[in-house]
């Protein structure tokens, strides 16, 4: 409950600071030159983090600019904004949110010291199939919310949060309605393409069980029919106990396993570890690729191409 309270505290902090940043921002902008180019003109969108900023580029294209908060790379489950981030949401046309608890301190809090009239705000998973957050028995973990928050790395639900942005944009900038449902419509033609990919690729595998630095991966598991065993559980601080790394190896040797999945974004120390221990008590060693998250450009690599490659290194555990 202190929690919650320093939140207030800090949410009318954060405002009372916004408050005089944007009266010093207001007369900076009388003072300067009118903003001038065709950026003046753009929708201003600010995306959360990476993979909303992607998606509403891709439908936006020369109509729009796009601001993404959270740093790529960033884990975005316990990241919090500045009082600059919190004067860029502030002075955004259309807001586009993950949703499903994944920033709830924009949802909690901060939301309500902003002034949101005449912005459009875009709650990506608002009536979405969302899954329940895993359970994790005595394991406390930080995602707050009672949803499974990762939702855009199954290119299923990434193309529904899409459909969210590209609506939104046509509700906010009608005047460009038609070029915004071409490039929507590209962009969902890409998405269902690894959808069904990923359905028939991984309809004949012969393993169903995945092990996990973070499991980010409930969306695709549940929709392609597999099963993801994280050794870190939901948040990346916690440390896998002696009995998880014990029962983890059993598994791995009861099941087959063959591969074990990184992101870049994690330590892939306990992944290590587990490989180690399989190794000491079998003689055997799998093989460790990366599973993506999605969270930023990465190994030269766009979103698209992380659910992509995704799906090759899934295929390279569960299939054959
Ligand atoms: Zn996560």
């Amino acid at each position: 409950m202190v929690g919650e309270i320093m939140n207030r505290r800090q949410a009318l902090f954060l405002s009372a600071v916004l408050a005089v940043a944007l009266g010093i921002a207001a007369v900076a902008y009388a003072l300067d030159e009118p903003p001038s180019g065709a950026d003046a003109e753009k929708v201003s969108v600010v995306a959360t983090f990476y993979p909303l900023g992607y998606m509403a580029e891709n439908i936006g294209g020369d109509f729009v600019s796009v601001k993404t908060l959270i740093p790529f790379g960033v884990e975005p489950h316990s990241w919090q904004p500045s009082v600059s981030d919190m004067v860029s949401l502030s002075s955004a046309d259309v807001i586009v949110l993950n949703g499903a608890g994944l920033e709830s301190w924009i949802e909690s809090d901060l939301f309500s010291s902003l002034n949101l009239s005449g912005k459009v705000v875009v709650n990506t998973t608002d009536g979405l199939p969302l899954l329940p957050a895993s359970d994790h028995g005595e394991e406390e973990h930080h995602h707050d919310g009672e949803y499974d928050p990762h939702t855009w790395i199954s290119p299923y639900m990434a193309g529904l949060q899409a459909e969210q942005i590209f609506d939104a944009l046509v509700a906010y900038d009608p005047g460009h309605a038609d070029y915004y449902t071409a490039r929507w419509e590209t962009l969902k033609i890409r998405l269902d393409a690894i959808d069904l990919r990923y359905q028939q690729e991984l309809a004949n595998k012969t393993r169903s069980d995945v092990i996990v630095s973070h499991e980010a991966f409930g969306y695709l598991s549940e929709r392609y029919g597999f099963e993801q065993h994280g050794v870190v559980g939901m948040s990346a601080e916690q440390q896998p106990s002696i009995e998880q790394i014990r029962s983890l190896v059993d598994m791995m040797v009861d099941k087959n396993i063959t591969v074990l999945y990184v992101d870049p974004a994690y330590s892939d120390a306990y992944i290590v570890r587990l490989n180690d221990e399989l190794e000491r008590q079998t003689g055997r060693e799998v093989m460790i690729l990366e599973l993506y998250l999605g969270l930023g450009p990465v190994d030269g690599k766009d979103y698209l191409e992380q659910m992509e490659s995704n799906l090759e290194s899934l295929k390279a555990g569960l299939v054959g």
